[in-house]
Formats: C-alpha cells, structure tokens, sequence
C-alpha cells in the first residue's frame, strides 16, 4: 500500500491527535509565509494591479482545477467562490430551469440541513408550487418518479458516515429524467470520485474540510461540460457576466462554468487553499482511501474491544463508510469534551454521536493507537462525568 503520509507539511500542535480534520482541516505549514507574501507583495505592493498582475482574477478557475483533479472533474469544469450553502442553491435553481414542469426536489433525511434549508428557501421565493422531497437514505432510488426534477444528496452523511452508491443513483435518477447534484462536503480529499464517469449534471462542496483551506474557505461547483453553456445561473453576479468590464446593464451570462462565478472571490482565502492544495500534488485518492479505512478499521477494532458500551453507528462495511467514524454515547458531548482535553479532538453531533474523521494526510496508526487508549480511559475512569463537561458550546 502506497505511504501517502506528509504529517511534516501540517502543523499539527504537539501532542494533539486530530481527528476532526473531516470538520476543519489543519494548517498546512507552508501557507502562513505564502499567504504574507500574498497580502505583502500583492495586496500591499500591486494593489489594484493585483487583479491582473498577480492572477486573482483567474483565481476561482485556477483552484478549480486542482480541487477538480481530486473529483474526477476535466479543467475548466470546476470553479470556486462563495460558500457551500450558496453553491447548493445555485446549483437547485440550475436544475429546476432544466425541468420546467417538473416540481419535485428528492433529498434525504440524511442530509447535512442547510442543504435542505437553502431549498427551502429557493421554494419559498420561486413561489410556483415546488416541493422539497425528503426520504430515508435507503429509499432515495426508489422514491424518484417522474415529478421529480432534481436528486440532491450529500454522498457521505454527516453524522454517520454512510455513503451513497454514487454511480447507482446517478443512473436511476437519469433512468427518469431527473437532474442529479451531488454535495462532495465529505467526499473531496476523502475518498476517489469520479464526476465525469458518473454523469452528474452537478456537484458541489466545501474546502475546509479534507482539502484544508482554512476557516471560511470557499466551496466549489462543478458543471458537466456539455451543459455549462446552456445552465441558467439563478444569483446572476457581474463575475459571471460575459463581460464585466463592459459594465451592460443587462446580464449575460459568462461562456461555461465562468457563469457560476457571482461577485468578487476572497483572494486572501482562497490564496490559502491554493496553497494548502499543493499538498495533494502527486497524491493518488485510491492510496489515500486505502490508507483510510486501515486506520478506521483499525480505530472500529480498537474501540469495540476496549468499550463496548459505545455503538458503532456508522456503517461496518468500510466499502459503505466515507472517511469517518461514529459511536453512539447518550452522554456523548460530555465524553468528546473529555476527550478532547486529553489532546483527542474529534466532534459531537446532536443527539449523542461522537465523530472521529481519519485524514491519512497527517494521522498515523500510532495516532489511533494513542487515541482508543484514551477513549478507553474516558470511558473506564467515567472522565466525562464532570459538570465542566456538560456544558454545551455554541459549536459542538
Ligand atoms: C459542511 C457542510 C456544509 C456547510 O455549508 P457552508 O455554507 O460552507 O457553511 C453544507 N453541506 C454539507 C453537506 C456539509 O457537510
């Protein structure tokens, strides 16, 4: 199996054994000098002149391209700028103009919320007697009619891990003429993916996940290249004009995947991930999902044979599981508060799960080793039975 750590490209504070790098990932040792240089050299000396000298301009396409490489994605077909729950949006409206007459959007009751929010508000606006759809995980497939206009999905769930067959889905949803926009939140720099084979009309995610561009990084989406010529954009922003220095006034949208484009692209942000996405070059994300699941299975092993009050929620089949793991704990908040004092981060969602993300950029099986030690004493000693546990933060 192919070493794909780099542990010595991430700062990863000493003792610390992250494992919630599928929630924010590190910082990449390179960017705080790259990013000086940005905000010295371009910002400070170029100013203005750093929109054509410097390349912000092209910036959004440029990044799109080397997160499109981890996505199966051909250049140009990718481009990056707002966040994830706008590129959700976007991408609905897309989808609704393809399929005029059809009213059904299919989602799962899986899916991150405010996926589900922003249709929400997309219906409310439009007005025109839309329905947002939500069923149970396993029954997406069989729940797509022909009133359905779009299947919008989070490939890995949040909570649990469990994926979607992507290429299944894809294919049932095509069988009745439905548009499919896949959410790669947990899926980029996760596991392999594979947009063009697939044949999805669209897809979207976030950077600051598994690709590590930092609080605030901004989301990508993607448009099969037969269609970004053709796809209406909903949120019609000078960017993704034809031509914004022509200042019309009137919008025409800009030739291909350029028309996602809204308004002006965080050049400071998205120069941090530009930077943190060198630390993909030459990596293989066949060799990183190999690496992946030995670590979780190794993690699974470790935890059911050292606690085995906690239940394993996510899927046991690792070829069902996206790059997490999650245990079931009724005082679950209280015991990853525990944890985490001991230097073993991972996250909590409501109601009772404890998340752990295995990222193995920057983890090693030392690290899970250390890690089930840990949780084992959280558990054994009761650790999280401790008032300053309890008490819930405004993130979890
Ligand atoms: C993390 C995540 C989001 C977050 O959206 P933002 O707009 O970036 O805050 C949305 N959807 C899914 C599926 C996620 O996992």
């Amino acid at each position: 199996m192919a070493d794909v750590t780099r542990k010595n490209m991430f700062h990863i504070p000493d003792g610390v054994i992250y494992l919630d790098g599928n929630s924010l990932g590190p910082l990449p040792k390179s960017v705080p000098e790259a990013l000086g240089s940005v905000l010295q050299d371009e910002w400070g000396n170029l100013l203005i002149k750093g929109w054509n000298a410097a390349g912000w301009m092209e910036q959004p396409t440029r990044v799109g391209d080397t997160v499109g490489r981890l996505i199966g994605a051909a250049p140009g077909s990718v481009v990056m700028g707002d966040t994830l729950s706008i590129k959700v949006y976007q991408a609905v409206a897309a989808a609704l103009k393809m399929r005029p007459g059809r009213k059904v959007i299919l989602s799962d009751t899986g899916n991150f919320p405010t996926d589900l929010y922003m249709v929400e508000g997309l219906i409310r606006t439009l007005d025109q007697g839309y329905e947002l759809r939500t069923v149970a995980p396993g029954d997406v497939t069989a729940a797509i009619d022909m009133d359905v206009a779009a299947v919008m999905l989070t490939e890995v769930d949040y909570r649990t891990g469990r994926m979607h067959d992507m290429g299944a889905v894809t294919r049932a949803a095509h069988d009745k003429g439905a548009v499919m926009i896949w959410d790669l939140a947990h899926s980029a720099g996760a596991i392999p993916v594979d947009l063009t084979a697939g044949g999805a009309e669209m897809a979207v995610g976030c950077t600051y996940k598994y690709l590590n561009g930092g609080p605030g990084a901004p989301a990508f989406i993607y448009v099969r290249p037969d269609l970004a010529d053709t796809i209406d954009p909903a949120l019609s922003g000078w960017l993704g004009h034809e031509q914004p220095f022509e200042f019309k006034l009137n919008y025409q949208p800009g030739a291909g995947i350029e028309r996602m484009r809204v308004g002006t692209p965080p050049v400071l942000q998205m120069a941090a991930l530009e930077f943190a996405m060198k630390a993909w070059e030459g990596v293989d994300m066949q060799d990183v999902r190999n690496a992946s699941i030995a670590l979780q299975e190794q993690f699974i092993a470790g935890v059911e044979r050292a606690v085995p009050q906690l239940e394993l929620v996510s899927p046991r089949n690792p070829a069902r599981r996206g790059s997490q793991v999650s245990f079931r704990f009724e005082q679950g908040y209280a015991a990853m508060q525990a944890l985490i004092h001991m230097d073993v981060i991972g996250d909590f969602r409501a109601p009772d799960i404890m998340r752990f993300g295995f990222t193995p950029l920057y983890l090693d099986a030392a690290d899970v080793e250390i890690a089930v030690e840990r949780i084992a004493r959280v558990m054994h000693d009761r650790l999280w039975d401790d008032p300053k546990f309890k008490t819930r933060n405004r993130v979890t």
